[in-house]
């Protein structure tokens, strides 16, 4: 069985049964058709500029720091969408 490995950050606001079924049509009449996807949703974290704590959102519409409530935050983590690895089938 071929699977591929992706993670896929919150942020990217990726509904994987839908991704699925797209990854489905997409691959259908290649040499990946039939494989499946392995979908690692990643939680989104912030670092907040003022005081250094890396804090994971709870509610991806309030990017505010989680220690002191600043606005002054990147994002760590939740913007993914990589392909990590493939599990090949034997030919
Ligand atoms: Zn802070």
């Amino acid at each position: 069985m071929t699977v591929v490995h992706l993670q896929v950050g919150k942020l990217r606001q990726v509904v994987p049964d839908s991704l699925r079924y797209c990854w489905t049509l997409m691959s259908d009449q290649t040499s990946l058709g039939g494989s499946i996807l392995d979908i690692d949703l990643i939680d989104i974290t912030l670092a907040c500029q003022d005081c250094a704590v890396v804090s994971r959102v709870e509610h991806d519409l309030i990017l505010l720091c989680s220690g002191c409530g600043s606005r002054m935050v990147t994002v760590a983590t939740g913007e993914e969408f990589f392909l990590t690895s493939l599990d090949l089938a034997e030919a």
